[in-house]
């Protein structure tokens, strides 16, 4: 077994399921085993790292490999954390090899990327440091829920000519992808015995009004927000609560909205932008929004070309081709680019078995990321 193959399998076995913001979700949650194993194998192979503390039991882990002087620094960077294994119908924690393929939470997102990132870093490590681009790898918390863990890591002083950020692409070259803004909408009214509902104001109904104009928000948004690389702006509602019961008219009612925002879109005036077009519709009284529990900016594909470019030459050397594209969800890399830093997404497996029951990765494509990873970072 090749060492990606070996780290992977390790980084299977200890859970560090995202509790999604679950109050007190019991053992097998939070980052902390996968913690420990890096800052064990960090030690061991006698690198420079720090670990971050970002909330309890929740740590970045970043280690440092100096390189040439004059040569261009990177940061590599993949989350330790996966989405709970409840449902799954394989065991998620066996780190089952079968046909070609290791089974497990988290082995496509993103433990084949970050085992692949880790057998790159020690085999540059084993070259003299002449002969290598000086390398951050870190390791974040919380990607899956509310991306502290990246948001911790780009708070602190970081310098780099560019970074790739681990998630499942098929080793495709990722350039850009939509930001995600998140909040809640409630309508109030007032309560009543259902027997007489013309002396209530009903929150439901009021709820109602509202998604009809969010619907036909969304469709404006889909034909006046276009960018030529991500397609449409799109908002959606995923998730509705309100009323008590039957015999009661309801006093009120909540939404959660996702918004998609494009590069060229702000995201702190996204719900703004709502309000207003609720309040051109319906009027101002009845409804209230929160403020966003998420942000997570867009990613932009300009000013990234020396980047691209060295990845892709990597890319070529072990595949024999390159495709560079964009994906739909949202990833880390965007608030590393937000601090000045050019961003790519890049790594083994498909994001078709990311977060599924019988979540698994093509080890081969594993160690295509290694190689591919260590060719990036060598000086030729
Ligand atoms: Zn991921």
């Amino acid at each position: 077994m090749t060492e990606s193959v070996e780290l992977l399998a390790e980084l299977v076995k200890r859970p560090s399921q995202n509790p999604m913001g679950l109050a007190s979700p019991g053992p097998g949650f939070f980052e902390s085993a996968v913690t420990d194993f890096l800052e064990g194998l960090l030690r061991q192979w006698d690198v420079h790292y720090e670990r971050q503390s970002v909330a309890p039991q929740r740590d970045n882990i970043v280690a440092y490999l100096p390189g040439e002087a004059s040569a261009p620094s990177f940061i590599w960077e993949a989350h330790q954390d996966t989405v709970p294994a409840v449902s799954m119908t394989v065991e998620p924690f066996a780190a089952q090899l079968k046909n070609g393929r290791l089974y497990g939470r988290g082995a496509c997102d993103v433990k084949g990327g970050l085992a692949a990132m880790l057998a790159a870093f020690h085999r540059l490590l084993r070259e003299p440091a002449s002969r290598r681009c000086s390398i951050t790898l870190a390791c974040v918390v919380d990607e899956e829920y509310t991306f502290t863990g990246v948001r911790a890591l780009a708070a602190k002083p970081l310098r780099a000519d560019g970074a790739i950020v681990a998630e499942p692409t098929s080793l495709h070259i990722i350039t850009a992808h939509k930001g995600i803004v998140r909040w809640r909408l409630h309508t109030s009214g007032r309560s009543c015995h259902s027997s007489r509902p013309e002396l209530g104001i009903n929150a439901i109904y009021r709820m109602g009004r509202v998604i009809a104009a969010i619907e036909s928000y969304a469709a404006w948004l889909s034909t006046t927000r276009q960018d030529a690389v991500l397609g449409p702006a799109t908002i959606s509602v995923g998730r509705i609560e309100g009323g008590v019961s039957a015999n009661i008219v309801p006093d009120s009612c909540t939404i959660d909205i996702d918004r998609r925002v494009l590069p060229r879109e702000k995201l702190e005036t996204v719900p703004a932008e709502l309000a207003e077009y609720l309040v051109h519709r319906l009027g101002a009284e009845g409804w209230r929004q929160e403020a966003p529990w998420m942000q997570v900016p867009p990613l932009a594909h300009e000013g990234k070309e020396r980047l691209v470019a060295r990845l892709a030459e990597a890319v070529r050397q072990v595949l024999g081709q390159v495709e560079v594209g964009t994906v739909p969800y949202g990833t880390d890399a965007s608030t590393l680019q937000a601090v000045g830093i050019p961003c790519v997404v890049f790594g083994p497996g498909d994001i078709a078995q990311a977060h599924t029951a019988e979540e698994w990765v093509d080890v081969h494509q594993v160690e295509q990321a290694a190689e591919i990873l260590y060719h990036f970072a060598l000086l030729r």
